[in-house]
């Protein structure tokens, strides 16, 4: 991949798929479709709630929460007010639950956020929380499918709250073989020159800041 690829600024490495509708690096689509078949045989509707995001749209997500235009929330779930918060605060709690612009394995096109739709009640509403995938919640019998049988099939849980930064995520895979390749070559050097172009809140703190940010949301993941 190269910079813009990396950074989510362009998408000539994502191919779309109809069904399941979704957007994926054009290497990771058939490793996906596999492990869909095989949940589909064990009963689950394997669908992904989100694929590729690309730059403006994870820079839509950060502005809003710094802003406090959307809502924020703490470790614990609880909002939090964005101009009770100094500006390195803010950066640092929208970084438990939201990438930084550039930073979003979701640029990649190799991370997947998955649920069971044969598990929704009709017109439940997917929030994508822990509680949703521990028993009682809809998906926990996913969740224990995904445990076992994901890396067989390549794929991986890079957010389990231990070594990296990001909370917990259950939902969220990623398809190592090329995730891998793009998280040795987003450097630090690439992420700071994608942010100083774009219009982010928060740009002069963030950038200041952007060895610690890398070293802590891009290269530090959890390996199985
Ligand atoms: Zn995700």
């Amino acid at each position: 991949m190269n910079e813009g690829e990396l950074t989510g600024q362009v998408r000539t490495h994502i191919t779309q798929v109809s069904d399941p509708d979704c957007a994926l690096h054009a290497y990771v689509v058939a490793p996906f479709l596999n492990l869909r078949r095989a949940a589909a045989a064990d009963g689950f509707d394997l669908a992904p709630i989100s694929s590729f995001r690309d730059f403006s749209r994870q820079l839509a997500i950060w502005n809003g929460k710094f802003s406090g235009e959307k809502t924020m929330n703490d470790v614990s779930g609880k909002p939090l007010i964005a101009s009770d918060l100094s500006l390195n605060d803010r950066i640092d709690a929208i970084l438990l639950w939201s990438a930084l612009p550039g930073a979003s394995r979701h640029h990649w096109g190799t991370d997947i956020d998955l649920i069971d739709r044969n598990a929704a009640a009709p017109g439940y509403r997917v929030q994508l929380t822990q509680e949703e995938f521990v028993s009682p919640g809809p998906f926990a019998l996913l969740a224990e499918w995904l445990e076992t049988n994901a890396a067989r099939f390549g794929f991986f849980r890079p957010f389990r709250g231990l070594r990296s930064g990001v909370q917990p995520e259950p939902w969220h895979f990623s398809f190592a073989p090329v995730a891998e390749n793009a998280r040795r070559a987003l450097s630090p050097a690439i992420l700071h020159d994608a942010i100083a172009a774009a219009p982010l809140l928060g740009k002069e703190e963030v950038l200041a800041r952007i060895d610690e940010l890398h070293a802590r949301y891009v290269a530090c993941i959890d390996w199985p």
